[in-house]
């Protein structure tokens, strides 16, 4: 999508932990703000578990508030897929605040309950 520009602070990694006595492991995905390459390879170095892998995180921006960052589990979306594969706008909010301004205002249908996540 061309609006979400990659801000070059935010990154999303991988983390691979032992669960319990055995030899299963649970991955997790956690976003990690680094000033610059050096200090996400020293915040990497102090990380518990095995690091998987990691990547530049997409930067959203909220239609609402303006606010811009890394999707996280209280944004959310609304619009038709087909858009979003197009590329085209959709709404996005960063919080249930601005997800309820959207429906006062008329952006977001009030009948929607729910809106789905996008990572
Ligand atoms: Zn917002």
């Amino acid at each position: 999508m061309s609006d979400l520009a990659a801000v070059a602070t935010w990154w999303r990694v991988t983390i691979r932990r032992r669960v319990g006595r055995g030899l299963s492991r649970q991955s997790e995905d956690v976003l990690i703000e680094a000033a610059d390459r050096a200090d996400l390879a020293a915040q990497l170095a102090g990380i518990k578990g095995a690091v998987d892998g990691y990547h530049q995180a997409r930067i959203h921006e909220c239609s609402v508030c303006g606010r811009s960052g890394p999707w996280t589990e209280t944004w959310g979306w609304y619009g038709s897929v087909a858009d979003l594969d197009n590329g085209n706008p959709v709404v996005k909010v960063c919080s249930p605040e601005c997800f309820a301004s959207a429906q006062a205002s008329g952006l977001i249908p009030r009948t929607a309950t729910t809106i789905d996540d996008v990572a």
